[in-house]
């Protein structure tokens, strides 16, 4: 997709912070530092729409971009943060998972996965989670740039097996370095966001 314009529009702590329309929305997930900020931007094809290189669990909001006027990124917190308290780390995942379960805006979830790291257990509850709501997902695995294809196939082969996700769930290897596989994701995303 051409975007001519995305801008930050707005970032919420809870429900009713959110934008009150009715846009579609795209929403980021994954685990801090994952690469969910250079992913937006790569989409955007814009440098510092999103923040990169927060110190991990620094952005506990959930960040709002708006594309083209008709549609939004969501920016989900990253979870799985070390430096923050089990107790914040819960009430953040509480309003991701509230959000997950009464934004009527949302059409897909992006899951994002790195390439070089093992699924950790919460990458594994998120996505059973995403199994269980009827919202479509995929899976971007991120940063295959850092690792030869003969490396990153079988690591994806790997993560495949790890997640036992449905063979209907798209995964998508993409690197925000390179732009491999951004334009399958926005394959995606339109087809959820504005049909076929
Ligand atoms: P976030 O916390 O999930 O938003 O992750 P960021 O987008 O801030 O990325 C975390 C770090 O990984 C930064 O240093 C990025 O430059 C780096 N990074 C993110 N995506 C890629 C990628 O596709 N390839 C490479 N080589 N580095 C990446």
């Amino acid at each position: 997709m051409l975007v001519k314009n995305s801008e930050y529009v707005t970032s919420a702590v809870d429900m009713e912070q959110c934008p009150a329309d009715d846009l579609p929305e795209a929403v980021f997930s994954g685990k801090s530092n994952v690469g969910k900020s250079s992913l937006i931007n790569a989409l955007c094809n814009k440098k510092k729409l999103a923040y990169v290189g927060n110190t991990p669990g620094k952005t506990r909001m959930l960040n709002f971009f708006l594309l083209n006027g008709n549609m939004r990124f969501v920016d989900l917190p990253g979870y799985g943060f070390a430096k923050v308290s089990k107790e914040k780390r819960s009430s953040y995942s509480g309003l991701a998972e509230e959000f997950m379960q009464k934004r009527k805006n949302i059409k897909i979830v992006i899951q994002l996965l790195d390439i070089r790291h093992e699924p950790s257990e919460d990458d594994i509850q998120m996505i059973d989670f995403l199994n269980q709501t009827q919202i479509p997902f995929l899976i971007s695995v991120s940063k295959c740039d850092k690792l030869s294809k003969a490396q990153y196939m079988k690591r994806a082969g790997e993560i495949v097996e790890k997640l036992r996700i449905d063979p209907d769930t798209p995964f998508i290897l993409t690197s925000s370095e390179t732009g491999q596989g951004i334009e399958e994701i926005w394959d995606a995303i339109e087809f959820y966001c504005f049909g076929g």
